[in-house]
């Protein structure tokens, strides 16, 4: 049997880079997906259709994260379509990049309004799912499964970027408190803090050789993730093999976070 034979997931911003990849590696793993789209609808339907491609069960649902009837309604069509939800992968994110000084309320408010507040708005309709469905022992051992996508800036501070990087760092107390607190539901709540991963969030950073060559002196292992370094670990974290795993957050970043200027003593 798949790892995640019979269960659902709801994958947020699943219609490129981290999100995409991961919502192909669920239904890879047997999972039915809700994709969630943003923007374009045509681009959650593609990813539908790659699933189905592939012998795999999917639907797509439009919502801004950020707005709570949104997240509602997209749980109320996931629970209609699927009969439940059984895993939610918190990935939507932005960057919006400016300096400290010249940083507008709205700058600010924006980027933690879609990464944190967009996190708790779909974790809280997960977590109401979980609760009132329980454990299905022939599905998996818990009663639902949370996964927050972060960042190595919920712990390294990031010049240009204080409104992503107090986003990502609330996401870290957001995950470990709700871990606790839902850990005698049955409810595992993790993270995976990718560091440099290639796709379209920083693509100025990686697309030209220099820039690229720039970056990988930040990552000791000597190169730039990509999408299925990312992918692998979930379905890992999000499957009963990881069963006694919850409040944990798993660092993907070839090193980005040991200090590499330390490299040479
Ligand atoms: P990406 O390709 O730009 O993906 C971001 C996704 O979020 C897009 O599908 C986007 O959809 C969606 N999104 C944005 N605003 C949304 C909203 N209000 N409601 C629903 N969806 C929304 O970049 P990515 O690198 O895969 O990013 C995925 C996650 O990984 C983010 O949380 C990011 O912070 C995190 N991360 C990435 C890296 C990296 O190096 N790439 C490193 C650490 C952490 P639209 O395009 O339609 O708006």
């Amino acid at each position: 049997m798949s790892k995640l034979e019979g269960q659902v997931a709801l994958v947020t911003g699943a219609t490129s880079g981290i999100g995409l990849e991961i919502a192909l590696a669920l239904a890879n793993a047997g999972a039915a997906v809700v994709v969630n789209y943003h923007a374009d609808r045509e681009k959650g339907e593609a990813v539908v259709r790659q699933i189905e491609e592939r012998g795999g069960n999917a639907v797509t649902v439009g919502a801004d994260v950020s707005r709570e009837e949104d997240v509602q309604e997209m749980f109320r069509t996931a629970v209609e379509t699927f009969g439940t939800v059984d895993i939610l992968v918190n990935n939507a994110g932005i960057q919006e990049d400016v300096p400290f000084v010249e940083m507008s309320l709205e700058q600010w408010q924006k980027v933690l309004a879609v990464n944190l507040t967009g996190s708790f708005l779909c974790s809280r309709e997960a977590a109401r799912e979980f609760c009132r469905r329980g454990v299905v022992s022939e599905r998996s051992r818990a009663a639902g499964k949370i996964l927050f996508i972060s960042s190595v800036h919920e712990v390294i501070p990031w010049a240009g970027r204080v409104n992503y990087a107090v986003s990502k760092g609330g996401l870290g107390q957001l995950m470990r408190s709700m871990a606790r607190e839902l850990a005698p539901e049955k409810i595992r709540v993790n993270s995976i803090a990718p560091g440099a991963i290639k796709t379209d969030i920083n693509r100025e950073a990686w697309e030209d050789p220099g820039a690229a060559a720039e970056l990988c002196k930040k990552i000791p292992y000597g190169r730039i993730g990509e999408t299925e370094d990312v992918a692998r670990a979930a379905v890992w974290l999000l499957s009963d093999e990881a069963d006694y795993v919850t409040g944990a957050t798993l660092f993907i970043d070839g090193g980005m976070l040991l200090y590499p200027s330390f490299g040479g003593g």
